[in-house]
């Protein structure tokens, strides 16, 4: 695919509305000549009109062969796996979203040299902005714990500074599913331009997805404006066929999802990957009693990170998963989003 250029990307994806926003071609462009605006439901990235393919014939089409777009989108609901399992931190992570069974994994595998960064997203306390970070400390990453939903942060430009600015050797990933078929499409790639990245990744984990919301359409255009709540008066949100918001003051504030149709990223329209079919390792809280994370174990690769945690006493884990709620949940989105 080395003769595509952005201009493809921008064609088959761009104008079309499909971008998910992962920042995958962001990341990969060898020229930083992509990159995202700021603002209210920013579609899909820009090009600063230099391309190293289109401008000066010099093969590349790093941009295209990243992008999770391109091609068809899956119909599998649990996809490849030999575990299913519930589980919990057994540890306290004070701000974890469901059991902190990421956390714990992660942290012990930074603790244990299997990793040495985390590329995943952290927001500001104050105005809840997402920001793709590089985390290379146990401890900071157990202080970030918890889900960002209003997302469409760049999560993959976060990789090139992990990878290549910063060299780090063993990078883990944690990402919604349009951010994992993006790695995915990097491990698997035979562009020489990618062959860097897909080095340096060593454990991909993926988050269970239904949809994300845009950062300032939600937070601004929405909760400030219609529910006159400011990001400083919230504490956590999370998304169980409506969203709440657990405000700062103890109480709580329900959403119906209908009422926030139209902060959803526009790419989230057509996604069918709700498990993260890609990843080593997938993790969500359908599936699992509330306080628990359920863990779609894929492969050799996860179940190693998996049973380090379980042997370093940093997780303890159960059989007992609901897969049919995971299904139901899966087959909803599949159904919405082929129309
Ligand atoms: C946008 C979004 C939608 C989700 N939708 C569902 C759903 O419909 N059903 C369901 O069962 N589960 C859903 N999840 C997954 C669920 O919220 C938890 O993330 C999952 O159960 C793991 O919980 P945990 O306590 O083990 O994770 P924690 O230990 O709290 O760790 C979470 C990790 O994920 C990272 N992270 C948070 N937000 C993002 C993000 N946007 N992109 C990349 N990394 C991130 C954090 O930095 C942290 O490292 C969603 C998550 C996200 C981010
Ligand atoms: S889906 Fe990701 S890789 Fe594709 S155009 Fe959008 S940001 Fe770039
Ligand atoms: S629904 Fe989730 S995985 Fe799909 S494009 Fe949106 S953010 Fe990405």
């Amino acid at each position: 695919m080395a003769e595509k250029s952005y201009l493809d990307l921008k064609s088959e994806v761009w104008d079309t509305k499909k971008c998910s926003g992962c920042g995958a071609c962001v990341a990969v462009c060898p020229a930083d000549a992509l990159s995202f605006a700021e603002g209210e439901l920013v579609v899909s990235p820009k090009s600063n009109g230099y391309c190293k393919q289109a401008t000066d014939s010099v093969p590349c089409g790093a941009c295209y062969d990243v992008c999770p777009r391109i091609g068809d989108q899956p119909k599998d609901t649990l996809g490849a796996h030999i575990e299913l399992l519930s589980a919990k931190a057994a540890f306290e992570i004070p701000h974890r979203q469901s059991g902190g069974a990421v956390t714990a994994i992660l942290s012990n595998a930074l603790d244990e040299g299997l990793i040495d960064a985390v590329v995943t997203v952290t927001e500001d306390p104050w105005t809840l902005k997402p920001t793709s970070v590089v985390i290379t400390k146990s401890d900071v990453l157990i202080h970030e714990a918890g889900s960002r939903y209003s997302w469409w942060v760049p999560l993959l430009a976060a990789l090139k500074d992990a990878a290549i600015t910063r060299k780090y050797t063993k990078v883990a990933i944690v990402g919604v599913p349009c951010a994992v078929q993006a790695a995915a499409r990097i491990r698997a790639s035979e562009n020489d331009l990618l062959r860097p990245y897909a080095k340096a990744i060593r454990l991909v984990v993926g988050l269970f997805c239904t949809e994300t919301f845009d950062y300032a359409a939600l937070v601004y255009g929405k909760l400030e404006k219609h529910y006159k709540l400011a990001p400083h008066e919230i504490k956590k949100l999370d998304v169980k066929g409506k969203l709440d918001i657990l405000k700062q003051d103890g109480t709580h504030l329900s959403v119906p999802l209908a009422d926030l149709e139209e902060t959803i990223r526009p790419g989230c329209r057509i996604c069918t990957d709700f498990s993260s079919l890609c990843a080593d390792l997938s993790a969500g809280a359908v599936g699992s009693p509330a306080g628990s994370t359920t863990l779609i174990i894929r492969n050799d690769t996860g179940k190693g990170f998996v049973e380090s945690a379980i042997r370093n006493h940093r997780l303890v884990t159960e059989k007992s998963v609901d897969v049919s709620a995971i299904e139901k949940l899966a087959n909803s989105k599949i159904r919405k989003n082929s129309r």
